[in-house]
């Protein structure tokens, strides 16, 4: 299958910058914002090129709000 298998979103006002999920995601898909978010951080941005569902970022996150993973559905046809 092409193209990301997942996405993520990332509450940027519950961000506390920590970076714990752009470390931790093994794709390498989240990067740092160039901004500040409402509380003076510099939030985590997804890219959502690559991202596989995986969920580690949902895990590594301290903020229960911080991060929504989605996974694509993909309908498989019966032989
Ligand atoms: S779900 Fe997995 S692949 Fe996608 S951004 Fe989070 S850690 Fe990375
Ligand atoms: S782990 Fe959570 S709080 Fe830390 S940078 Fe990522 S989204 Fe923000």
């Amino acid at each position: 299958m092409k193209g990301p298998r997942g996405w993520i979103e990332i509450m940027e006002d519950f961000c506390k910058g920590c970076l714990l999920c752009v470390e931790d995601c093994p794709q390498n898909d989240i990067e740092v914002a160039p901004y500040l978010n409402r509380k003076g951080f510099r939030p985590a941005l997804p890219r959502n090129e690559k991202c596989t569902g995986c969920g580690i970022c949902f895990y590594s996150c301290p903020e229960p709000r911080g991060i929504k993973v989605f996974k694509t559905v993909v309908e498989r046809k019966r032989a």
